[in-house]
């Protein structure tokens, strides 16, 4: 996968990303409480960077976009967000398939409870539908119309192309 604009900073506990990272997101996208892995574009951090390093880890010059977390298994979902930083046309496609929903009001509603801004709510879902194992669940979406599914697969054809793998295991129903 071609994600050498991303820099990956781990950290040891929730407490410590928190304490450190928590006001350069804000800063970002606004207040969001109790995020459990962060993102965002590396010129939010330009004043932390010290001796060419962000907290614990080495900047290159082309790191545009940071993810930091404290498990693995949150990777997926944080690179997501610097694709969609990175890659217009992505963006575009997303929107697309998003607008198209008959019930993306559900969506909304289900990222809106988890109290995400609406200035981020169209980032969340495909960062949650392309690395969720079960999405359409996750969404309470039990079908999709057709040309939803197609746009849907545009989306997974392009992450193919840039080399990411979508994780999930159930496709929507015809
Ligand atoms: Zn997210």
């Amino acid at each position: 996968m071609n994600i050498d604009f991303v820099c990956n900073i781990r950290f040891d506990t929730q407490e410590d990303m928190t304490r450190n990272v928590d006001k350069i997101a804000n800063d970002y996208e606004g207040h969001i409480p109790f995020r459990i892995a962060y993102n965002f574009p590396i010129k939010y951090a330009t004043n932390f960077i010290q001796n060419g390093k962000l907290f614990n880890t080495e900047i290159s010059i082309k790191h545009e976009y940071c993810i930091c977390y404290v498990n693995k298994r949150d990777v997926p979902h944080e690179i997501l967000h610097a694709i969609y930083f990175k890659h217009e046309k992505y963006r575009h496609l997303v929107k697309t398939l998003y607008e198209n929903l008959e019930n993306n009001l559900k969506i909304y509603k289900i990222l809106n409870e988890l109290r995400y801004p609406d200035n981020v709510i169209i980032d969340e879902f495909q960062a949650y539908l392309f690395s969720e194992t079960n999405p359409w669940t996750f969404f309470k979406i039990k079908s999709l119309d057709k040309q939803s599914i197609k746009y849907y697969q545009k989306c997974v054809q392009f992450l193919s192309n840039i080399g990411y793998k979508t994780q999930n295991k159930s496709k929507p129903k015809l």
